[in-house]
């Protein structure tokens, strides 16, 4: 007999038994795994009765919600191929995503149904309170649909800093493998408690945080969205939370953070952008607890992560994850990585797949990373953020790193912006105190540490730095407002 590859098989194998999945902040039931198992049957018989088959793309753009999780597993069983899109795209945005997916289900908020009116396939309906056209009428069975490893479960678009978003095929082995890997590395237990802050249009919040508990029929405590105090007010009851950087920062300016609120707590992780190691060494100070950073994107899932029992460097993203390969090509270089993990390949876009893998079946992530001797990587930068000026080549975060260690600064983004005489002018754009810091003591700090040219030419203070949704500072937003200073 062949075991079905379906991740909605081991999910399903996994959470047999188990009692609560979804909690509301209040701590009421909102979904067990029974209620989960049996929704998902009828909700995949209703999507079928519309048209989806295996294979076909769904797109899925509704707010966060218990439904919305409903979908996606829903999807998984019946071998649909699930792509949710962030509810911050509009009209132009969704065309292409339509022209380019051609779905044959749109599930929308019923506020954006007017987005869709390029589709040619039918657009049903679930708003944020977990109702509309979605929602079948009576209960079904469905057998879980046989899958390979080798199919694609989810295509989910990467931002990308240039050029149109291209959809990512992850296949039903990457959320296995990928699943598993971080379920043994983080230890996780069937009693955990998750925090869930995150939005799951992404794969921090979908693959990671969600598959997790799944994968240990753990119960999640479900927020709609990130807000400090609703965080606080969950984490007494809770095991484990997991976050973009930003949230740490915004956990640490609420002063109920402390030891006790946080008594219960096993796990604390981190990635999608880079954590300060200066919000590593608050957050342990004032909770005891060191956060676990971890590193990974939409097309390789989780590569890294700083161990649960050994050193957690802070500035480091940690050692590969067991099974995965990782190079990285110079010093710094650019990192490399092969594994069940990795992605198989761009949607409709073979030539893009082929680049970005090389001859032995390594995916160039485009980060740039630097490896110390006990093997703990540390990102240093994207290779597209790398400035070029006067012909060298400056890696913005080792400027980065300088500039925030200075007493009153906040944080710092540095840039590339075009200049008549060097191609490009290292730029430093600063959060901080200017009481405290001016432009000309940020230059000589950085002037006593590194080489001449890499040495910010202006430094910019700002308010705050424009960031999206995962906390990425968003640099290509930064160069164009900037864009004619030194012109
Ligand atoms: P996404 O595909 O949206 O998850 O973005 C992936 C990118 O986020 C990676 O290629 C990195 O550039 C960045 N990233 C994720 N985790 C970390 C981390 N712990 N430190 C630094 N950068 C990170």
């Amino acid at each position: 007999m062949t075991t079905n590859a379906n991740a909605y098989s081991t999910f399903q194998h996994r959470f047999a038994n188990a009692g609560d999945f979804i909690r509301s902040p209040q701590l009421e039931t909102l979904l067990t795994y029974a209620q989960l198992d049996a929704a998902t049957a009828s909700w995949a018989r209703h999507f079928a009765d519309q048209g989806a088959r295996p294979g076909d793309r769904i797109i899925v753009q509704v707010e966060k919600s218990p439904e919305n999780l409903i979908a996606y597993f829903a999807c998984l069983r019946a071998g649909f191929v699930y792509l949710p899109l962030n509810t911050a795209y509009l009209d132009s945005e969704i065309s292409y995503f339509v022209e380019d997916a051609e779905p044959s289900l749109v599930i929308c908020d019923p506020d954006y149904v007017s987005r869709f009116s390029s589709a040619s396939c039918p657009v049903l309906t679930l708003d944020a309170t977990g109702s509309g056209t979605a929602v079948p009428n009576s209960d079904h069975d469905f057998e879980v649909a046989e899958r390979g490893a080798d199919d694609t479960a989810i295509i989910l678009y990467t931002s990308g800093t240039t050029g149109r978003p291209k959809g990512a095929m992850i296949t039903h082995g990457n959320l296995v493998s990928n699943g598993l890997t971080l379920f043994e590395a983080w230890q996780w237990q069937q009693d955990d408690v998750l925090v869930h802050a995150l939005p799951i249009f992404h794969i921090h919040g979908l693959l990671v945080a969600t598959h997790l508990a799944v994968l240990g029929g753990s119960p999640m405590i479900f927020l709609s969205r990130f807000a400090p105090g609703d965080v606080l007010d969950a984490l007494p009851n809770a095991t484990v939370y997991m976050g973009v950087p930003t949230n740490y920062v915004r956990l640490l300016a609420d002063p109920r953070l402390n030891q006790e609120t946080c008594r219960n707590m096993r796990l604390f992780t981190s990635g999608s952008a880079p954590l300060l190691a200066q919000t590593f060494t608050e957050f342990s100070e004032r909770t005891g607890h060191e956060i676990v950073e971890r590193y990974g994107m939409t097309e390789t899932g989780m590569n890294t992560s700083n161990p649960l029992d050994g050193n957690r460097k802070p500035g480091t993203v940690g050692p590969p994850l067991p099974g995965i390969e990782t190079k990285i090509v110079g010093d710094p270089g650019v990192l490399m990585v092969r594994g069940d993990n990795v992605f198989k390949g761009y949607w409709r876009k073979p030539d893009k797949t082929r680049e970005d893998f090389d001859s032995e079946g390594f995916f160039r992530t485009g980060d740039v990373a630097t490896v110390d001797d006990d093997g703990y990587i540390s990102i240093v930068g994207r290779d597209k953020d790398m400035i070029i000026t006067g012909g060298l080549n400056v890696y913005p975060k080792e400027i980065e790193s300088a500039i925030d260690k200075l007493d009153g600064v906040v944080e710092s983004a540095v840039i590339g912006l075009p200049h008549p005489d060097f191609g490009e002018a290292v730029t430093a754009v600063v959060v901080a105190d200017s009481k405290l810091i001016s432009e000309q003591q940020i230059v000589s700090a950085l002037k006593a540490q590194m080489a001449n040219f890499k040495i910010a030419k202006r430094v910019l203070f700002v308010d705050e730095l424009p960031r999206n949704t995962m906390g990425k500072v968003q640099k290509a937003a930064l160069r164009e407002q900037y864009q004619e200073l030194y012109q």
